[in-house]
């Protein structure tokens, strides 16, 4: 089953100095329990079509239907994280108060065991009393992905997630998502402008062409579902893969899957 589809999205933006169309006829799906990234050059209308599909931006045209239900408004059964950790998370409320933030709705106690295994499950089970103010920039993103974890989405979307932290780091929270939802069969949208961070996480990379973004090539991924970050990245299939992304967002030749 689909867990989304997108079907023939476009958005125009109209402003002071007229219309401008920032993606056309956008049409992919994601089945449940995979990882997709989707990568495309800066502008090129990857945030229009994430916030198309988290329900914030009504798209001019086509629609968003999440597990079979059509988007129209923010959906309930859906988690977003954001590049910039500092300013998603609250710094008033210690990382547990974060992290149980949204499940208001739960019991006391169901809030607190969710958080609790969610945080176990990013490494930070020993934190939940301190402040995100007093975390790295990896441990307060972190603290993001658990709380998105804890809500069990039934869409993960992610933009930019590992853009703002260092590389040794990053390295760090990509393998900390292919364990998670290897271990949550959490079903994963991830937007990027990093080639390789595409094809290191992706199940399938979709490469999106230059404003107005449609999609030129829906790749998969065939690297196994154990990847490390020396050895698959030197592998010839890694390589040749990433080759191919790069070829496509330079307007090279276009296969399409
Ligand atoms: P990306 O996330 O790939 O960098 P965006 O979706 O943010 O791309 O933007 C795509 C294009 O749409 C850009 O040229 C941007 O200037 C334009 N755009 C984005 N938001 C608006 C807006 N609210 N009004 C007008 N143009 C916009």
């Amino acid at each position: 089953m689909n867990m989304l589809e997108v079907d023939g999205v476009g958005h125009t933006y109209q402003g002071k100095d007229g219309a401008y169309t920032a993606i056309d006829g956008l049409s992919f799906t994601v089945g449940m329990g995979e990882l997709v990234c989707v990568v495309g050059p800066s502008g090129c209308g990857k945030s229009t079509l994430l916030r198309s599909i988290a329900g914030l931006l009504r798209p001019s045209r086509g629609t968003v239907s999440l597990h079979g239900n059509r988007v129209d408004g923010v959906p309930s059964d859906l988690s977003v994280v954001f590049q910039d950790y500092s300013r998603s998370l609250f710094p008033w409320l210690s990382v547990t108060r974060n992290v149980e933030f949204p499940l208001r709705r739960l019991s006391r106690s169901e809030r607190s065991t969710r958080a609790g295994e969610a945080l176990d499950a990013v490494g930070l089970g020993g934190a939940g009393k301190k402040y995100p103010w007093q975390l790295s920039g990896g441990m307060q993103q972190r603290v993001a992905i658990a709380r998105a974890l804890a809500y069990r989405p039934a869409l993960l979307l992610m933009d930019e997630p590992f853009a703002s932290v260092d590389a040794q780091t990053r390295f760090e929270l990509e393998d900390l998502l292919l364990r998670v939802r290897r271990e949550q069969d959490t079903t994963v949208l991830l937007v990027t402008h990093d080639i390789d961070e595409s094809v290191y996480l992706g199940d399938r990379v979709l490469v999106l062409s230059k404003s107005p973004a449609c999609v030129v090539a829906d790749l998969d991924v065939p690297l196994g579902s154990s990847r490390d970050q020396i050895t698959t990245r030197a592998s010839e299939q890694f390589v040749e893969l990433r080759a191919r992304v790069a070829g496509m967002l330079q307007g090279g030749p276009v296969t399409v899957r």
